[in-house]
């Protein structure tokens, strides 16, 4: 079963990301590292709940 996610930047909130996830591989939250263009950085960013 596939779920629809938003990644949201650790740093400084911004929902920069569109995603789906496995439940069944993903259990916990997914945390992936990704270009955020508000900080102008490569940031954590982590499925948003
Ligand atoms: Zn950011």
């Amino acid at each position: 079963m596939r779920e629809n996610i938003i990644y949201k930047c650790t740093e400084c909130g911004e929902e920069n990301y569109i995603g789906t996830k496995n439940k069944r591989t993903h259990p916990g939250r997914v945390e992936i590292k990704k270009y955020c263009p508000r900080c102008n950085k490569k940031t954590v960013h982590r499925e948003k709940k």
